[in-house]
């Protein structure tokens, strides 16, 4: 046991496990970076996985784990998820961020997986059990305009999906949620302009019986979120996602008062000094933080039971570059929390299911819990690093936006 490895004063009362060792598993079955942290025990065969996910900073956050969060977890009661998240976050003095939080969530998630398969119980039979049979999903439609836009609709809704979001490409610039092309510059104005005509086609040609949303990635300066809430006011989103970046937060409070659009909100808020306030006023009607970037399914369950007191549903944020065992724990909140919203869904491929045996999948438009214990998904390693993390992104991915003159802008 390390000098870092404490008891804490209950220590004495052991339930038999101990953790043994933690360590992480980097691959990228898909071609984006995924993060597990697996923490084993001295009971046999007994381990849990956690989504460490931060693709863009992967080895840092493999470098918190090895380095500062594995020393203080050996020889730990795996049972004690509260104080060692607590003790954990507080460790280091300055806490928070997106590579602390993921680190973090990786050890929460793992804790929960040990807690349930020692329990022989689902992770969403600890937190309550279940409020619904299955969780209704949301996925992504797209096109160079919108005709295309509508027919990706109508094949996701063949599909059996009642909700989806629609994203369109801006000619001559870079869009979020589009195929990119060869433009790396971006105009908010015809962002704007495309935007609205889309959902005035959508919704005249395909009318009520599909609930739309849309997300902004952030990218607007707080005057044209503003305006694209208004216009799109009779278009009547089921939600307007990330109108604006946590740099303009203030600005969600013009929004709300200027315009009945829903807006969900909260994918880039690692800090509860960012999300406090935007539950306790209202600010969204839908909370979609990242889970591992938050610190895990600790954090997460106490923010969704602030955000239920508040009015406010959930929609955690769901892409690719949340590993299936994120997923899973997504889907476990939103199996056992009442104030569930939506889900966002990413389809897996083969390979990432071959990796991830027991990815969840979703059927008719819906998501269905695991009745596993834990968290349902495990981890062929031998798999897995026949998929070896791909180079973080440095300059020329996505993340790297331009506005018309040149100027870096958030992407
Ligand atoms: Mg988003």
């Amino acid at each position: 046991m390390s000098d870092w490895a404490r008891p804490a004063p209950w220590d004495h009362d052991r339930s038999g496990a101990r953790i043994t060792r933690v360590r992480t598993i980097c691959t990228a079955p898909e071609g984006q970076t995924l993060v597990i942290v697996k923490v084993e025990t001295s009971e046999d065969g007994l381990y849990g996985l956690g989504c460490a996910t931060f693709t863009q900073r992967a080895s840092a956050v493999a470098a918190v784990v090895h380095d500062h969060l594995a020393p203080q977890l050996a020889g730990r009661d795996p049972a004690a998820i509260t104080d060692i998240w607590h003790a954990l976050n507080t460790s280091a003095y300055w806490r928070g961020g997106p590579v602390l939080n993921s680190a973090l969530s990786g050890v929460d998630m793992a804790l929960w997986d040990i807690k349930g398969k020692r329990a022989g119980l689902p992770v969403w039979q600890l937190l309550g059990g279940r409020c619904r049979l299955s969780v209704p999903a949301y996925a992504h439609a797209s096109g160079r305009d919108a005709a295309e836009v509508e027919e990706s609709v109508r094949r996701l809704m063949a599909d059996g999906f009642a909700h989806v979001r629609c994203q369109v490409a801006v000619p001559g610039a870079r869009t979020y949620g589009v195929p990119a092309g060869a433009e790396r510059a971006w105009n908010p104005n015809q962002y704007v302009s495309a935007v609205t005509r889309t959902f005035d086609h959508l919704r005249s040609s395909i009318g009520d019986e599909v609930e739309l949303l849309h997300d902004v990635h952030e990218r607007l300066p707080p005057m044209h979120a503003v305006r694209l809430a208004k216009s799109l006011e009779p278009h009547r989103l089921f939600f307007l996602e990330d109108p604006v970046a946590p740099e303009d937060l203030d600005w969600l409070r013009m929004i709300r008062t200027q315009s009945a659009t829903p807006i969900a909100y909260g994918e880039l808020l690692t800090n509860p000094a960012e999300y406090r306030p935007v539950v306790h006023e209202r600010l969204c009607d839908f909370l979609r933080c990242h889970l591992s970037t938050i610190g895990g399914i600790t954090p997460a369950w106490r923010l969704a039971a602030a955000a239920e007191l508040a009015g406010i549903r959930t929609a955690w944020h769901g892409p690719g570059d949340v590993s299936p065992v994120g997923h899973a724990a997504n889907l476990a909140l939103d199996i056992a929390c009442p104030n569930l919203g939506i889900q966002e869904w990413h389809p897996f491929s083969d390979a990432v299911r071959e990796v991830f045996p027991g990815t969840p999948v979703a059927v008719g438009g819906q998501l269905w819990p695991s009745d596993a214990p834990g968290l349902g998904v495990d981890l062929d390693e031998r798999l897995a690093a026949r998929y070896p993390a791909v180079a973080p992104l440095a300059g020329s991915g996505w993340t790297d936006l331009r506005l018309p003159d040149g100027t870096a802008t958030r992407p």
